[in-house]
């Protein structure tokens, strides 16, 4: 069993070393995560200059690969051979822990998302973690990432025992409550998110605008069986995620239009 371990918040990311040392006792654990971070990046695939991997150390010494590209060229320089010399092709990919959740249209959005992407891409069953450290933190709780990276193996025991459809990953997010308070698993739908982004123009030191998007945490429409409701209401939240996007009920009004060319 071998687990590549990456996410979008770069090598240095505590919730990657969580995450890792969670998954080490499933298996052979290999770390590449980008050189720096790379949040809110999307779907990125490097192609117009070249990508390095440097050796480099996590905080408890594990040795890890620091990639100059976004998280989903992590993924793809791994399953395109890049460290072919140093083990096999990984069986599972596992994106975290993202500080933050991820929830609905983030899914355009998320590196930590978009890297599980590109495991699937390539045929390896992948997912996404996400947790909410901040709120933990306000809680006092000691460690922010120790519950959403316990039932990260959780997810990838059950991924391995019972596989994913083709193209399918999966998007968990773990409230930041301490375990004896979270009251169960709900399987979700994708909230309709709502940003709350707002255009910040100032002037710089020769007068120039510039602008800078800020504003509040996005919040959610409202809607029962949601990954927002399910993460409101105190429950780790799964979100089986398809990369067809097709809008299939589209498809015959589109028709109707009878576009000629
Ligand atoms: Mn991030």
């Amino acid at each position: 069993m071998r687990i590549l371990v990456t996410n979008d918040d770069g090598v240095d990311a505590p919730g990657l070393l969580a995450l890792k040392r969670a998954l080490d006792a499933m298996g052979e654990t290999l770390v590449v995560a980008p050189e720096h971070n790379w949040s809110a990046s999307g779907h990125r695939k490097t192609m117009h200059k070249p990508l390095r991997l440097a050796q480099v150390r996590l905080d408890d010494g594990t040795p890890a690969y620091a990639a100059s590209g976004s998280p989903s060229d992590c993924v793809a320089l791994v399953m395109l051979g890049a460290l072919s010399a140093v083990g096999p092709r990984p069986d599972l990919v596992v994106s975290g822990i993202n500080p933050n959740p991820n929830l609905g249209q983030d899914m355009t959005y998320s590196g930590t998302v978009t890297a599980a992407m590109e495991g699937i891409i390539s045929s390896v069953p992948s997912f996404a973690v996400s947790t909410d450290a901040r709120a933990a933190a306000r809680r006092g709780i000691a460690d922010p990432f120790e519950v959403a990276a316990e039932f990260a193996v959780v997810v990838a025991r059950k991924i391995l025992a019972e596989g994913l459809p083709p193209d399918t990953l999966l998007n968990v997010n773990v409230p930041g409550l301490a375990k004896a308070d979270i009251p169960g698993v709900q399987v979700t739908r994708l909230c309709r998110r709502i940003y709350r982004d707002e255009l910040v123009e100032r002037a710089d030191p020769r007068g120039r605008p510039y602008y800078w998007i800020g504003g509040e945490e996005p919040t959610a429409e409202p809607g029962e069986g949601t990954d927002f409701w399910a993460l409101a209401n105190g429950f780790v939240s799964i979100t089986p995620l398809h990369l067809d996007l097709t809008a299939y009920e589209q498809m015959k009004h589109l028709q109707d239009w009878v576009l000629q060319i």
